[in-house]
């Protein structure tokens, strides 16, 4: 239904978390037609293992991701960046594909999301497709995502182990 919604509407925004697009609208500095508040999807807040590394979906919250034992066992790199981002209260409703969707350079997530080599899954009423980290943050606030893509999960690759961010 997200996807059927940002591939109609003309210059529409995905609402996540709203720490960041709040405040953009807010202050009117972006003033999209359209908002498509994905907040009520279930089952779209999953923390789980794939491939070598940890699919995070566009719902969890960087809170649950920072409690995650799982994070903690096999990122630890993104779990200890999340303690850096902002303070609890925007993290219990933050979240880490908001963050990378946002694409603030000072950001933290996007910098993990390089230094691991990890990628995204944008999915549209066309499908989907995988966007390595490397070629998602094209710049200053700005991705490859398309205006009728949603970021559905981020991949963040399993540290192997005695690599230096373990403690
Ligand atoms: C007081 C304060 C301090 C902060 N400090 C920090 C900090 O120290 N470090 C830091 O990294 N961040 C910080 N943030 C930002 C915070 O981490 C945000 O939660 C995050 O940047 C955006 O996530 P969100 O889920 O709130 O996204 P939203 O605010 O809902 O959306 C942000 C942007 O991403 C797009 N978007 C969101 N989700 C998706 C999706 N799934 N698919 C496609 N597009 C999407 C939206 O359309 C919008 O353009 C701070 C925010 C506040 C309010």
């Amino acid at each position: 239904m997200a996807c059927a919604l940002l591939s109609s509407l003309e210059d529409a925004k995905v609402l996540a978390g709203g720490q960041s697009l709040m405040p953009l609208l807010n202050f009117r500095l972006a003033r999209p037609a359209h908002l498509v508040d994905i907040n009520r999807i279930d089952g779209f807040d999953r923390i789980y293992e794939r491939d070598g590394g940890i699919g995070v979906q566009a719902l969890a919250r960087q809170a649950a991701v920072e409690d995650s034992d799982l994070v903690a066992r096999a990122c630890p790199l993104l779990r200890d960046a999340l303690r850096l981002v902002a303070h609890r209260v925007i993290r219990n409703r933050g979240t880490v594909c908001g963050s990378l969707a946002h694409a603030d350079p000072a950001s933290e997530l996007p910098a993990v999301l390089l230094a691991l080599g990890g990628g995204v899954v944008a999915m549209s009423a066309r499908g989907q497709r995988v966007i390595a980290a490397q070629d998602l943050f094209t710049g200053v606030f700005e991705t490859s995502l398309r205006s009728d893509e949603l970021l559905a999960e981020a991949w963040f690759p399993a540290s192997p182990p005695k690599s230096g961010i373990h403690e």
